[in-house]
Protein backbone atom coordinates (compact mmCIF):
# COMPACT_ATOMS: atom_id res chain seq x y z
CA UNK A 1 0.00 0.00 0.00
CA UNK A 2 1.27 3.40 -1.42
CA UNK A 3 1.48 6.10 1.13
CA UNK A 4 1.32 9.93 -0.01
CA UNK A 5 3.55 12.42 2.39
CA UNK A 6 0.14 13.89 3.50
CA UNK A 7 -0.97 10.61 5.03
CA UNK A 8 2.39 10.04 6.46
CA UNK A 9 2.24 13.63 7.74
CA UNK A 10 -1.11 13.11 9.63
CA UNK A 11 -0.39 9.60 10.70
CA UNK A 12 2.80 11.13 12.84
CA UNK A 13 0.69 14.09 14.09
CA UNK A 14 -1.95 11.03 14.78
CA UNK A 15 0.72 9.33 17.22
CA UNK A 16 2.46 12.37 18.97
CA UNK A 17 -0.66 14.02 19.77
CA UNK A 18 -2.01 10.86 21.08
CA UNK A 19 0.73 10.45 23.14
CA UNK A 20 0.72 14.13 24.58
CA UNK A 21 -2.67 14.03 25.02
CA UNK A 22 -2.77 11.10 27.65
CA UNK A 23 0.33 12.42 29.05
CA UNK A 24 0.23 15.04 32.05
CA UNK A 25 2.84 16.42 30.31
CA UNK A 26 5.39 15.16 27.45
CA UNK A 27 9.09 16.44 26.29
CA UNK A 28 10.31 15.89 22.53
CA UNK A 29 12.82 13.29 24.05
CA UNK A 30 9.80 11.29 25.15
CA UNK A 31 7.70 11.33 21.85
CA UNK A 32 10.67 11.27 19.94
CA UNK A 33 11.38 7.45 21.90
CA UNK A 34 7.51 6.84 22.12
CA UNK A 35 6.99 7.16 18.53
CA UNK A 36 10.27 6.33 16.93
CA UNK A 37 10.18 9.27 15.17
CA UNK A 38 13.25 11.39 14.63
CA UNK A 39 14.02 14.77 16.45
CA UNK A 40 13.65 16.76 13.34
CA UNK A 41 10.50 15.23 12.26
CA UNK A 42 9.11 15.76 15.73
CA UNK A 43 10.31 19.36 16.48
CA UNK A 44 8.39 20.06 13.17
CA UNK A 45 5.13 17.81 14.07
CA UNK A 46 5.24 19.82 17.41
CA UNK A 47 5.11 23.00 16.03
CA UNK A 48 2.53 22.45 13.80
CA UNK A 49 0.34 21.67 16.42
CA UNK A 50 1.59 24.61 18.42
CA UNK A 51 0.72 26.75 15.54
CA UNK A 52 -2.40 25.55 15.38
CA UNK A 53 -3.43 25.72 19.05
CA UNK A 54 -4.00 22.19 19.65
CA UNK A 55 -0.14 22.18 22.58
CA UNK A 56 1.26 24.66 24.47
CA UNK A 57 4.85 24.51 26.04
CA UNK A 58 4.26 24.81 29.78
CA UNK A 59 7.19 24.93 31.74
CA UNK A 60 10.24 22.38 31.51
CA UNK A 61 11.92 19.29 33.83
CA UNK A 62 15.46 19.09 34.62
CA UNK A 63 17.57 17.09 32.73
CA UNK A 64 20.49 15.09 34.01
CA UNK A 65 23.12 17.96 33.19
CA UNK A 66 21.60 19.40 30.22
CA UNK A 67 19.22 22.37 29.86
CA UNK A 68 15.55 21.98 31.00
CA UNK A 69 13.72 20.14 28.41
CA UNK A 70 9.99 22.29 27.25
CA UNK A 71 7.23 19.85 28.53
CA UNK A 72 4.06 19.76 25.99
CA UNK A 73 0.63 19.35 26.74
CA UNK A 74 -2.57 19.82 25.04
CA UNK A 75 -4.26 23.28 25.37
CA UNK A 76 -7.81 23.01 26.85
CA UNK A 77 -9.14 25.99 25.88
CA UNK A 78 -8.34 24.68 21.81
CA UNK A 79 -11.82 23.53 21.54
CA UNK A 80 -15.13 21.73 23.19
CA UNK A 81 -17.14 18.62 22.85
CA UNK A 82 -20.32 17.58 24.35
CA UNK A 83 -21.25 14.24 25.62
CA UNK A 84 -24.90 13.44 25.63
CA UNK A 85 -26.06 9.76 28.50
CA UNK A 86 -29.54 8.66 26.70
CA UNK A 87 -30.16 6.64 29.88
CA UNK A 88 -33.22 4.58 30.77
CA UNK A 89 -33.96 6.53 33.53
CA UNK A 90 -32.61 9.98 32.14
CA UNK A 91 -30.97 12.43 29.61
CA UNK A 92 -27.90 14.12 30.50
CA UNK A 93 -25.91 16.16 28.45
CA UNK A 94 -22.28 17.86 28.92
CA UNK A 95 -20.45 19.90 27.86
CA UNK A 96 -16.46 19.27 28.24
CA UNK A 97 -13.38 21.23 26.99
CA UNK A 98 -11.66 18.49 24.81
CA UNK A 99 -9.31 17.58 27.84
CA UNK A 100 -12.92 16.34 29.49
CA UNK A 101 -12.83 18.70 32.00
CA UNK A 102 -16.78 19.25 32.61
CA UNK A 103 -17.64 22.89 31.74
CA UNK A 104 -21.94 22.20 31.96
CA UNK A 105 -24.62 20.07 32.36
CA UNK A 106 -28.10 19.38 32.40
CA UNK A 107 -30.13 16.47 33.00
CA UNK A 108 -33.31 15.72 32.18
CA UNK A 109 -35.74 13.11 33.65
CA UNK A 110 -37.66 10.83 31.02
CA UNK A 111 -40.56 10.15 32.10
CA UNK A 112 -43.28 11.26 30.16
CA UNK A 113 -41.70 9.91 26.51
CA UNK A 114 -39.26 7.55 24.99
CA UNK A 115 -40.24 8.35 21.60
CA UNK A 116 -37.07 8.86 19.81
CA UNK A 117 -38.45 12.41 18.35
CA UNK A 118 -38.94 13.59 21.77
CA UNK A 119 -35.73 11.98 22.88
CA UNK A 120 -33.85 13.85 20.27
CA UNK A 121 -35.89 17.38 21.14
CA UNK A 122 -34.38 17.03 24.47
CA UNK A 123 -30.90 16.35 23.51
CA UNK A 124 -31.11 19.54 20.82
CA UNK A 125 -32.26 21.79 24.27
CA UNK A 126 -29.87 20.44 26.03
CA UNK A 127 -26.78 21.22 23.88
CA UNK A 128 -28.57 24.80 23.32
CA UNK A 129 -28.89 25.17 27.32
CA UNK A 130 -24.78 23.99 27.93
CA UNK A 131 -23.51 26.28 25.41
CA UNK A 132 -25.32 29.02 25.84
CA UNK A 133 -24.58 28.46 29.76
CA UNK A 134 -20.93 29.25 28.98
CA UNK A 135 -21.21 31.56 26.04
CA UNK A 136 -19.96 28.78 23.29
CA UNK A 137 -21.11 28.81 19.84
CA UNK A 138 -22.79 24.83 19.11
CA UNK A 139 -22.14 25.16 15.26
CA UNK A 140 -18.57 25.56 16.72
CA UNK A 141 -18.18 22.48 18.74
CA UNK A 142 -15.12 19.87 17.78
CA UNK A 143 -17.96 17.13 18.22
CA UNK A 144 -20.76 15.47 19.43
CA UNK A 145 -20.63 12.47 21.42
CA UNK A 146 -23.94 10.31 22.34
CA UNK A 147 -24.32 6.82 24.19
CA UNK A 148 -27.52 4.88 24.20
CA UNK A 149 -28.31 2.04 25.99
CA UNK A 150 -28.59 -0.96 24.15
CA UNK A 151 -26.81 -2.27 21.01
CA UNK A 152 -26.29 1.48 18.45
CA UNK A 153 -25.34 -0.21 15.62
CA UNK A 154 -22.95 2.91 13.75
CA UNK A 155 -22.68 1.48 10.49
CA UNK A 156 -23.40 2.76 6.68
CA UNK A 157 -27.12 2.66 8.00
CA UNK A 158 -27.01 4.33 11.15
CA UNK A 159 -29.33 2.21 12.19
CA UNK A 160 -30.11 2.06 16.57
CA UNK A 161 -30.98 -0.37 18.41
CA UNK A 162 -32.32 0.16 21.89
CA UNK A 163 -34.67 -2.23 23.57
CA UNK A 164 -34.67 -1.13 27.08
CA UNK A 165 -36.10 2.69 24.73
CA UNK A 166 -38.14 0.22 22.90
CA UNK A 167 -35.99 1.86 19.63
CA UNK A 168 -35.72 -0.51 16.76
CA UNK A 169 -33.84 0.80 13.97
CA UNK A 170 -33.85 4.38 15.13
CA UNK A 171 -32.37 6.84 12.58
CA UNK A 172 -30.99 8.80 15.81
CA UNK A 173 -28.40 10.67 13.82
CA UNK A 174 -30.88 12.50 11.35
CA UNK A 175 -32.77 13.35 14.13
CA UNK A 176 -29.85 15.24 15.82
CA UNK A 177 -28.77 16.62 12.51
CA UNK A 178 -31.55 19.29 12.63
CA UNK A 179 -29.79 20.90 15.36
CA UNK A 180 -25.73 19.45 15.76
CA UNK A 181 -23.78 20.88 12.94
CA UNK A 182 -20.30 19.79 14.34
CA UNK A 183 -19.23 16.11 13.93
CA UNK A 184 -21.72 13.60 15.50
CA UNK A 185 -21.10 9.88 16.56
CA UNK A 186 -23.22 7.75 18.33
CA UNK A 187 -22.67 4.36 20.30
CA UNK A 188 -23.42 1.96 22.90
CA UNK A 189 -23.47 3.72 26.39
CA UNK A 190 -21.53 0.42 28.14
CA UNK A 191 -19.09 1.30 25.46
CA UNK A 192 -18.62 5.21 26.23
CA UNK A 193 -18.80 4.15 29.92
CA UNK A 194 -15.89 1.74 29.17
CA UNK A 195 -13.90 4.21 27.82
CA UNK A 196 -14.42 7.04 30.18
CA UNK A 197 -13.66 4.22 33.36
CA UNK A 198 -10.27 3.44 31.10
CA UNK A 199 -8.86 6.92 30.63
CA UNK A 200 -10.05 8.78 33.20
CA UNK A 201 -11.41 6.02 36.55
CA UNK A 202 -10.80 2.62 37.38
CA UNK A 203 -9.24 1.24 34.61
CA UNK A 204 -6.39 3.65 34.16
CA UNK A 205 -3.14 1.67 34.08
CA UNK A 206 -4.79 -2.39 33.20
CA UNK A 207 -4.00 -3.18 29.96
CA UNK A 208 -7.47 -5.37 29.63
CA UNK A 209 -10.37 -3.77 31.62
CA UNK A 210 -14.40 -5.06 31.34
CA UNK A 211 -16.81 -2.24 32.50
CA UNK A 212 -20.26 -4.28 33.55
CA UNK A 213 -22.55 -1.68 33.28
CA UNK A 214 -25.88 -2.11 35.39
CA UNK A 215 -29.04 -0.48 35.17
CA UNK A 216 -32.56 -1.48 34.02
CA UNK A 217 -30.30 -2.97 31.16
CA UNK A 218 -27.61 -4.82 31.68
CA UNK A 219 -24.26 -4.59 29.41
CA UNK A 220 -20.14 -5.31 28.88
CA UNK A 221 -17.33 -3.36 27.13
CA UNK A 222 -14.06 -5.02 26.91
CA UNK A 223 -11.43 -2.27 26.57
CA UNK A 224 -7.82 -2.71 25.74
CA UNK A 225 -4.15 -1.14 25.12
CA UNK A 226 -1.01 -0.91 26.81
CA UNK A 227 -2.26 2.21 28.18
CA UNK A 228 -5.36 4.49 27.29
CA UNK A 229 -3.64 5.60 24.58
CA UNK A 230 -4.32 2.24 22.78
CA UNK A 231 -8.03 1.79 23.16
CA UNK A 232 -9.94 -0.14 21.66
CA UNK A 233 -13.70 -1.79 22.82
CA UNK A 234 -16.23 -3.81 22.06
CA UNK A 235 -19.84 -4.12 23.82
CA UNK A 236 -21.31 -7.31 23.80
CA UNK A 237 -24.83 -8.00 24.77
CA UNK A 238 -23.66 -9.30 28.08
CA UNK A 239 -27.08 -9.33 30.02
CA UNK A 240 -28.59 -11.39 27.90
CA UNK A 241 -26.38 -14.67 28.43
CA UNK A 242 -27.90 -16.96 30.34
CA UNK A 243 -27.37 -17.93 33.53
CA UNK A 244 -30.10 -20.46 34.77
CA UNK A 245 -31.76 -23.07 33.00
CA UNK A 246 -35.66 -22.54 32.78
CA UNK A 247 -35.36 -19.45 34.86
CA UNK A 248 -36.96 -16.26 34.87
CA UNK A 249 -38.40 -15.00 31.42
CA UNK A 250 -36.71 -11.85 29.95
CA UNK A 251 -37.43 -9.44 27.99
CA UNK A 252 -35.92 -10.47 25.19
CA UNK A 253 -37.66 -13.28 24.74
CA UNK A 254 -35.19 -15.73 26.14
CA UNK A 255 -35.38 -16.88 29.60
CA UNK A 256 -32.72 -17.06 32.64
CA UNK A 257 -30.59 -13.97 31.22
CA UNK A 258 -28.13 -12.02 33.30
CA UNK A 259 -30.80 -9.32 32.87
CA UNK A 260 -33.43 -10.65 34.71
CA UNK A 261 -31.64 -11.29 37.82
CA UNK A 262 -29.42 -8.31 37.97
CA UNK A 263 -30.92 -5.92 36.15
CA UNK A 264 -32.21 -2.55 38.24
CA UNK A 265 -35.95 -3.78 37.67
CA UNK A 266 -35.56 -7.33 37.85
CA UNK A 267 -34.03 -6.84 41.45
CA UNK A 268 -36.92 -4.88 42.21
CA UNK A 269 -39.69 -7.35 41.66
CA UNK A 270 -37.79 -9.91 42.80
CA UNK A 271 -37.62 -8.16 46.16
CA UNK A 272 -41.06 -7.18 46.16
CA UNK A 273 -42.02 -10.98 45.21
CA UNK A 274 -40.57 -11.83 48.41
CA UNK A 275 -42.69 -12.55 52.29
CA UNK A 276 -41.94 -9.79 54.59
CA UNK A 277 -40.71 -7.10 51.69
CA UNK A 278 -42.52 -3.58 52.42
CA UNK A 279 -44.12 -1.29 49.70
CA UNK A 280 -41.22 1.15 48.30
CA UNK A 281 -41.54 4.81 49.56
CA UNK A 282 -39.76 5.84 46.38
CA UNK A 283 -41.80 5.89 43.04
CA UNK A 284 -39.10 6.00 40.47
CA UNK A 285 -36.76 2.91 39.59
CA UNK A 286 -33.32 4.90 40.73
CA UNK A 287 -35.13 6.01 44.02
CA UNK A 288 -36.53 2.83 44.73
CA UNK A 289 -33.18 0.99 44.31
CA UNK A 290 -31.59 2.91 46.76
CA UNK A 291 -33.94 2.46 49.25
CA UNK A 292 -33.48 -1.28 48.86
CA UNK A 293 -29.56 -0.81 49.25
CA UNK A 294 -29.97 1.26 52.49
CA UNK A 295 -32.64 -1.58 53.63
CA UNK A 296 -29.81 -4.37 52.73
CA UNK A 297 -28.10 -3.38 55.88
CA UNK A 298 -30.15 -5.63 57.84
CA UNK A 299 -31.13 -8.75 57.20
CA UNK A 300 -34.62 -9.77 55.76
CA UNK A 301 -35.86 -9.78 52.27
CA UNK A 302 -33.61 -6.97 51.28
CA UNK A 303 -30.48 -8.26 52.49
CA UNK A 304 -31.46 -12.05 50.64
CA UNK A 305 -32.48 -10.44 47.15
CA UNK A 306 -28.75 -8.73 46.94
CA UNK A 307 -27.55 -11.70 47.80
CA UNK A 308 -28.66 -13.53 45.20
CA UNK A 309 -27.99 -10.34 42.74
CA UNK A 310 -23.94 -11.07 43.65
CA UNK A 311 -24.69 -14.12 43.38
CA UNK A 312 -25.82 -14.58 39.77
CA UNK A 313 -23.21 -10.90 39.01
CA UNK A 314 -20.56 -13.30 40.43
CA UNK A 315 -21.17 -15.86 37.40
CA UNK A 316 -21.84 -13.72 35.19
CA UNK A 317 -18.30 -11.94 35.74
CA UNK A 318 -16.60 -15.43 35.85
CA UNK A 319 -18.26 -16.40 32.48
CA UNK A 320 -16.19 -12.85 31.18
CA UNK A 321 -13.27 -13.76 32.96
CA UNK A 322 -13.09 -17.76 31.64
CA UNK A 323 -13.82 -15.95 28.07
CA UNK A 324 -11.74 -12.89 28.40
CA UNK A 325 -9.22 -13.00 31.48
CA UNK A 326 -9.39 -9.09 31.60
CA UNK A 327 -6.79 -7.82 34.83
CA UNK A 328 -9.75 -5.70 36.02
CA UNK A 329 -13.74 -5.72 35.80
CA UNK A 330 -15.60 -1.96 36.82
CA UNK A 331 -18.63 -2.29 37.44
CA UNK A 332 -20.41 0.91 36.80
CA UNK A 333 -23.73 2.29 35.99
CA UNK A 334 -25.94 4.04 38.11
CA UNK A 335 -27.42 0.63 39.54
CA UNK A 336 -24.24 -0.47 39.91
CA UNK A 337 -23.16 2.34 41.60
CA UNK A 338 -26.65 2.28 43.69
CA UNK A 339 -26.04 -1.03 44.85
CA UNK A 340 -21.88 -1.80 44.33
CA UNK A 341 -20.36 -0.68 47.73
CA UNK A 342 -22.82 -3.12 49.46
CA UNK A 343 -22.64 -6.29 47.13
CA UNK A 344 -18.79 -5.89 46.11
CA UNK A 345 -17.32 -8.22 48.56
CA UNK A 346 -20.26 -11.43 47.93
CA UNK A 347 -20.01 -10.44 44.17
CA UNK A 348 -16.00 -11.13 44.53
CA UNK A 349 -16.23 -14.04 46.48
CA UNK A 350 -18.76 -15.99 43.96
CA UNK A 351 -16.32 -14.63 40.85
CA UNK A 352 -13.93 -16.21 42.69
CA UNK A 353 -16.09 -19.78 43.13
CA UNK A 354 -17.20 -19.52 39.29
CA UNK A 355 -13.65 -18.44 37.55
CA UNK A 356 -10.84 -20.39 36.96
CA UNK A 357 -8.24 -19.37 39.83
CA UNK A 358 -5.60 -18.60 37.92
CA UNK A 359 -7.43 -16.27 35.77
CA UNK A 360 -9.14 -14.86 38.77
CA UNK A 361 -5.72 -14.44 40.50
CA UNK A 362 -4.56 -11.86 38.10
CA UNK A 363 -7.98 -10.09 38.19
CA UNK A 364 -9.16 -7.15 40.12
CA UNK A 365 -12.96 -5.83 40.56
CA UNK A 366 -13.82 -2.58 41.41
CA UNK A 367 -16.18 0.14 41.72
CA UNK A 368 -16.63 2.55 38.88
CA UNK A 369 -15.10 6.07 39.84
CA UNK A 370 -17.08 8.47 37.64
CA UNK A 371 -20.38 8.11 39.36
CA UNK A 372 -23.06 9.34 37.20
CA UNK A 373 -21.60 11.94 35.11
CA UNK A 374 -19.57 8.94 33.25
CA UNK A 375 -21.75 7.90 30.33
CA UNK A 376 -21.75 11.46 29.25
CA UNK A 377 -17.97 11.56 29.97
CA UNK A 378 -17.69 8.85 27.62
CA UNK A 379 -19.84 10.16 25.20
CA UNK A 380 -17.59 12.71 25.04
CA UNK A 381 -14.58 11.08 24.34
CA UNK A 382 -16.22 9.69 21.17
CA UNK A 383 -14.74 13.19 19.37
CA UNK A 384 -12.31 13.19 21.16
CA UNK A 385 -11.38 9.96 19.84
CA UNK A 386 -11.86 10.58 16.49
CA UNK A 387 -9.44 13.71 16.54
CA UNK A 388 -6.65 12.12 18.00
CA UNK A 389 -6.73 9.56 15.49
CA UNK A 390 -6.97 12.39 12.72
CA UNK A 391 -4.67 14.64 13.99
CA UNK A 392 -6.66 17.45 14.01
CA UNK A 393 -9.80 18.67 14.11
CA UNK A 394 -12.86 16.69 11.87
CA UNK A 395 -14.80 18.83 9.53
CA UNK A 396 -18.35 18.85 9.97
CA UNK A 397 -20.46 16.44 8.62
CA UNK A 398 -17.34 14.51 7.44
CA UNK A 399 -17.88 10.81 6.56
CA UNK A 400 -17.03 8.90 9.79
ZN1 LIG B 1 -32.56 -11.71 27.69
Amino acid sequence: MRHTTRDLRRRNRAALLTHIYHQDAASRLELMHASGLSSGSVSNVVSDLVNDGMVAEVGSEDSDGGRPRALLRVRPEFGDVVGVDIGETHIQVGLFDWTLRARATATYAIAESLEPESVARTVLGGIEKVTAEVGVDPDGLLGVGVGVPGAARVGPSNLVYAPTLGWSGVRLDELLRRGVRAPLYIDNCARTLGQAEMWRGAGRGTSRTIVALLGVGVGAALATGPDASGVTSTTSEWGHTVVEVGGVACRCGSQGCLEAYVGAEAILTSYLERPGSEPFEATDTEARLAELAARAAVPGPAAEVLDSTAEYLGIGIANLVNLLSPDRVVLAGWAGQTIGPVILPAVRAAARRHALYYLYDQLRIELGELGSDAVALGAATLPVVRILAMGGPVPANAPR
